[in-house]
This record gives C-alpha cells, sequence and structure tokens, in this order.
C-alpha cells in the first residue's frame, strides 16, 4: 500500500539546509520535494522517554521542522540506560525541556515545542489538533487508549511502539486507511496481567530498535514514500534477532472506527477503563493498607507479622525491606503461594508501588487470612520514607 504524502513541501530550503540534508537531497526518493515536506511538517512525540528519546532525535537530525514533545516528568537516574536524550546533568530537570535542549543542539533549524505537562482529556484535542503526525512513545495502557482514540477522532496517523525486556512491537495506525489500535486490542489487558517496563525491565537498546522504525515511519507517511506499516504490526526479538510482521485488518465491528461506533468523543476516565487495579484489589485494599512508616513501627514494636515480597527476583535483588520474604505474584495467582503463609502471624504484603499487593491481597483474604494488610505505595515509600540510603528503582 502507498499513500501521499501527508504534508505538502515547503517553499524552498535555505543555503544551510541544502548543505545540512545533502544525503537526504542525493536520495532519488526523497530529494527535495521529500526535505521540503519534512521542513514542513509538524510531529508531536508523546513521551520524551524510552521510545521518545530516539524518535526526537532523529526526527530532529531529519529536519522535522516542528517537533512538539509533552511529557510531564522529570529525569531520574535510572531513565539514562535507555533514554539517551537525557543526561547525567539533566536529572531532576523537567524531560520536555532537557529533551528540546538536545533537539536543539542536534539541529537548531527545529522549531521545538515544549508541553511540559501531562497529556490528558481536557488538553489531548487541542495538543494533537495542532500536528500532522504523532509518535505514540507512551508506557501505559491508560494514555496509548487516549492517544488512539483521539488520534482517530481527529482523523489523524500515528505510530505506535511498545516495548520489554528483548521484544518490542510497531505499527502505524491510521483509521482512514486501516485499522486502530483498538481494532487490534478491543480491550486493555486485565489489571496486573501485563507487566510495565518498570516491573519487568527492558533492555536499553531495544528502544532505539524500536524507535527507529518509528521514525522510519513518520518520515515515510510525511513524504509519501515506500509501503507504510499501516494494517501490518511489526514484532521484533532482540534475543533470536528476527523481525517479522503480521497482518491487522480493520475490525467492522471496531467500536471506535468500524461501521456503527459506539465511542464517538473520549472516554470519561482512561484510567479507570483500563483499570489501574482491579475492583477486588480496591475492594480487598479498601482498609487494610498500612503506610512504610507504620510497617517500620510494627518491625520495630516486635509486632508478629509475616512480611511478603510480591515482586520478581531481581527487582528483590535490587532492593528489598528488610525481613521480607519473596513468593512472587504468580504464585498467588496459581495458588500455590497460600500453603506458603503461616497461620498464625499477620500478613502484610508489599511490592514496588502497591499494584500487584493489592491484587495479591485480595488473593489472600479470600483464602481466610482476613487481617491481612499491604503496604502502599510499595518499596517506593519505603525507601522514600524509612531508608532513603536504600537504591530505588
Ligand atoms: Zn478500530
Amino acid at each position: 500500500m502507498s499513500l501521499p504524502p501527508l504534508v505538502e513541501p515547503a517553499a524552498e530550503l535555505t543555503v544551510d539546509e541544502v548543505r545540512r540534508y545533502s544525503r537526504h537531497l542525493i536520495i532519488p526518493d526523497v530529494g527535495m520535494a521529500g526535505q521540503k515536506r519534512l521542513k514542513n511538517a509538524k510531529v508531536l512525540c508523546v513521551g520524551a522517554g524510552g521510545l521518545g528519546s530516539p524518535a526526537l532525535m532523529y526526527l530532529a537530525a531529519a529536519g522535522v521542522g516542528t517537533l512538539g514533545v509533552i511529557d510531564f516528568d522529570v529525569v531520574d537516574e535510572s531513565n539514562l540506560q535507555r533514554q539517551i536524550i537525557h543526561g547525567q546533568s539533566d536529572v531532576g530537570r523537567p524531560k520536555a525541556e532537557s529533551a528540546a535542549a538536545t533537539v536543539r543542539e542536534i539541529n537548531p533549524l527545529v522549531d521545538v515545542v515544549i508541553h511540559n505537562m501531562a497529556l490528558t482529556n481536557d488538553n489531548v484535542m487541542e495538543i494533537f489538533s495542532g500536528y500532522d503526525l504523532i509518535v505514540d512513545g507512551t508506557d501505559n495502557f491508560a494514555t496509548r487508549y487516549m492517544v488512539n482514540d483521539a488520534a482517530v477522532l481527529l482523523g489523524k496517523p500515528y505510530v505506535w511502539g511498545s516495548i520489554y525486556r528483548f521484544d518490542g512491537q510497531a505499527s502505524v495506525f491510521w483509521a482512514e486507511h486501516g485499522p486502530c489500535y483498538r481494532c487490534l486490542y478491543p480491550e486493555p489487558p486485565p489489571p496486573g496481567m501485563v507487566p510495565s517496563c518498570a516491573e519487568g525491565g527492558v533492555l536499553g537498546v531495544l528502544c532505539a530498535s524500536i524507535g527507529s522504525i518509528q521514525v522510519n515511519e513518520a518520515i515515510k507517511l510525511l513524504t509519501g514514500i515506500g509501503d507504510p506499516l499501516v494494517g501490518r504490526l511489526m514484532i521484533y526479538d532482540a534475543l533470536e534477532m528476527k523481525y517479522r510482521d503480521v497482518k491487522v485488518r480493520k475490525d467492522p465491528e471496531c467500536v471506535l472506527c468500524g461501521k456503527n461506533p459506539t465511542v464517538t468523543q473520549l472516554l470519561d476516565d482512561y484510567e479507570a477503563f483500563c483499570g489501574a487495579i482491579s475492583d477486588e484489589a480496591a475492594e480487598a485494599a479498601s482498609g487494610s493498607t498500612i503506610t512504610a512508616r507504620e510497617l517500620k513501627a510494627m518491625q520495630d514494636n516486635g509486632d508478629d507479622i509475616f512480611l511478603v515480597d510480591v515482586r520478581e527476583i531481581n527487582e528483590y535483588e535490587i532492593v528489598s525491606i528488610p525481613g521480607a520474604t519473596l513468593i512472587p505474584k504468580g504464585e498467588f495467582l496459581n495458588g500455590s503461594a497460600l500453603e506458603k503463609l503461616p497461620q498464625d502471624k499477620r500478613i502484610v504484603l508489599h511490592c514496588k508501588s502497591g499494584a500487584r499487593s493489592a491484587e495479591a491481597l485480595a488473593i489472600v483474604k479470600n483464602a481466610g487470612f482476613s487481617d491481612a494488610v499491604h503496604l502502599g505505595g510499595g518499596v517506593l515509600s519505603w525507601v522514600k520514607t524509612v531508608d532513603p540510603s536504600l537504591p530505588s528503582y
């Protein structure tokens, strides 16, 4: 499938621009016309993290005239292993600002628009409407569905990517010409089923593999060359070193882009749609959540508690709360954890942030441990409020 270029060419390139982009200009498929289209293009990158870093850097180098970057977060030391647009001296700085500074350093001819904020229901339509194309570098399902819905409602294409450990995926979603994200994934995964990179890790260089596919597709769409990744899902396995692509068909019953759509505007609450934690977990955690200081006090008092860390072993090895026994959440899901729990002690569960432990708490309470509790905020809040000398991740 070939598609017409998304962007009209700019009137001309300056002498500086001709010099800078000469290696593009001598490619017949790009040429002067293609480079002028890039100059006129407005691209928004959602997130200046793992995928956003290489995406923004190559889009800037390629000469995309206007580059928007939206991110609400600040640079953390644990980002630097993969988010190469930021450096050591940027730690603590807003990511959008840090990314914009790098873009300007790579290519001062790019007009960078900084959106130092979270993308929300209230601003997504207005922000997206100022751009020709969106590059989605988000890492959570709530934002992904919001990005998709806004792009479909505005009739805009976007380039999607996702990464986890050694596995990456990418596609172009453009409802006018092919499927949308909801055609591929009609329902968000059940809460807690799909671990995030913060929970499961990601090989740093995987971000470049997938981010560069996203930029490649962005350039093709903007200039109208090649066979875009519309209606195809690219799947990359870095360990096997294999790329394969599978067809993704437009779902005629898609609630958003199908024949009889029922979603005709943004949802009120994407977090709720994706269920930050399940109803059962929320119910179990209600009234049974303790703080890190309360846990410390219980330990100092010599209370008869059994502290269980429901994270994975790799996480446990990075940082753990003294006295905790590791029983990963999967053992609660398959039931094998229950026989490891003492009947005569109060069960206290914790994970990284409190989401997985709330899921496990629901199972433990159902099994009759009615006075069990979990640590709100998980090991992260323990590090923050009880022992800042421990590493965070
Ligand atoms: Zn759809």
